[in-house]
């Protein structure tokens, strides 16, 4: 039965979901956010890195100040892969962005992400709800209809799945759209390579404030931010085979993992088994890095988003990035749709946004997932190539650096998405923005 208007489902509370819910709400676009967990807001000690592009959005919807403020001072990069611990490079990258785009790079937890964009969306207690755990999805000639756990049923127009690496959304989409029969059978496509700790300890040794380590050894990479006094860390390292699928660890298993890692350094003149003695081990958390890259993003009234469609490991710090830019190119295909088509668009137009909005994300998303595939191998491999890279290349020349970054401000920042329906002015620095929102000089 039509309805008189345009209504979305947005399956998952995470910084996607909630990044689309904003964006829909300054379109004047109803929606709902459903959340498994019983809050939305939940500890989670990942730090993750939002880009100069991705503090554009964020200023977009007028949470930069409380970025800003959530944020930990960082100012440095160094390297620390000599056999000794010490540090191999100190890179000026960060500085570099934040002149050629205006805005900064923000190290920011990821529950503190979540904090703002939950806090700070209108109406929230009305379109955000908890122990909404999303089991089914029945579609309908002119509806969808979103089946909880509990039983009871969430009716709209379509449904985005920002429902994570474990997407319940995109299995059921799988089976719907019949793909093949590993699809059919709801095989997952993520696969995991690697996994690792997320974990904090005080920073007891003296460490240097407002820097990031990154170092490797053996097999594995460890990335450390120091500041306020704590290191947030994160570990990879290769599993013994690759696994399809969730799997958690137990305490003891990561202890054993822990010991793995005892003589690879952290920082100048610390070691792993060092962090890991004064870690709090009851926020510590052991998880798999999932990677996967889906060739179907849409079916019929059902579209995804983030994780649940480009996944990387986080050694390249993009998957949150990549996400939030993917959920801005849907949201402009929604707004346009609606403003043009009305309350009930066909499934064919609704096709046709879909296909645009894959269309303009899938080059750059494929970039970033590969060139992060390809990383992650390389600095987790023994090898010479690597050994004379750390011990005659790194030591003299800050390689992310030269030519004040321009690179990676070419290649990534510049093109970043804009909610092209949100007047706004923003920040602008000596690299223009490739796409503009009304308003904007
Ligand atoms: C150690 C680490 C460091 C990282 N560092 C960076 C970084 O520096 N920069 C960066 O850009 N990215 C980084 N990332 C990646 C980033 O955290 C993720 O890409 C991002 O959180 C993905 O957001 P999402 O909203 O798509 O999914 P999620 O964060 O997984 O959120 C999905 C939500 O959906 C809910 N959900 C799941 N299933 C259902 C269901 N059936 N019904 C209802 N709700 C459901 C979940 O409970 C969850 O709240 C890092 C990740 C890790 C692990």
């Amino acid at each position: 039965m039509a309805s008189n208007e345009f209504r979305v489902i947005i399956v998952g509370a995470g910084p996607v979901g909630l990044y689309v819910a904003h964006s829909l709400s300054a379109a004047n676009i109803p929606f709902v956010v459903l959340e498994q967990q019983p809050s939305v807001v939940n500890y989670f000690g990942a730090m993750v890195f939002t880009w100069p592009h991705t503090v554009r959005l964020l200023d977009q919807i007028g949470l930069y100040e409380a970025a800003k403020g959530v944020s930990v001072p960082i100012h440095a990069k160094k390297r620390v892969f000599g056999g000794d611990g010490s540090v191999l490079t100190t890179s000026n990258f960060w500085e570099h962005m934040h002149q050629n785009h205006g805005y900064p790079f923000l190290p920011i937890l990821r529950s503190d992400v979540v904090k703002i964009l939950y806090e700070s969306l209108p109406n929230k207690d009305a379109c955000v709800k908890t122990n909404a755990e999303v089991v089914d999805i029945g579609l309908y000639a002119d509806e969808v209809h979103v089946h909880l756990k509990d039983g009871s049923v969430h009716k709209g127009s379509i449904v985005i799945g920002a429902d994570g690496v474990h997407s319940k959304t995109r299995t059921i989409m799988q089976r719907l759209a019949r793909d093949s029969e590993a699809a059919a059978a709801g095989e997952s496509p993520m696969v995991s390579t690697f996994y690792g700790i997320v974990a904090r300890a005080p920073n007891d040794f003296g460490l240097e404030e407002g820097v990031f380590f990154e170092s490797r050894g053996g097999d594995a990479a460890i990335q450390c931010t120091v500041t306020g006094g704590m290191l947030n860390y994160a570990t990879l390292k290769r599993l013994p085979e690759t696994v399809r699928g969730r799997r958690k660890y137990a305490a003891a298993e990561m202890e054993e993992y822990a010991k793995s890692l005892s003589d690879v350094w952290v920082g100048p003149g610390v070691k792993f088994s060092d962090v890991w003695a004064r870690t709090d081990k009851a926020l510590a958390r052991m998880l798999n890095q999932e990677e996967g890259f889906v060739d179907r993003w849409s079916y019929d009234r059902i579209v995804l988003l983030g994780d649940a469609v480009h996944k990387m490991t986080s050694i390249n710090g993009l998957g949150l990035t990549c996400g939030l830019h993917s959920a801005a190119a849907l949201a402009n295909e929604l707004q346009g749709l609606v403003a043009a088509h009305g309350a009930n668009p066909s499934v064919g137009r609704l096709a046709e946004a879909f296909a645009r909005y894959r269309e303009s994300r899938r080059g750059e998303a494929r970039q970033i997932f590969t060139r992060g595939f390809t990383m992650i191998r390389e600095v987790t491999r023994k090898s010479w190539a690597n050994w004379f890279w750390d011990s005659y290349v790194l030591p003299w020349i800050d390689t992310e650096a030269i030519g004040r970054g321009l690179f990676v401000s070419l290649m990534v920042i510049r093109s970043g998405q804009v909610l092209a329906y949100v007047p706004f002015e923003g920040k602008h620095g000596a690299v223009p923005w490739l796409r503009r929102a009304g308003g904007e000089p």
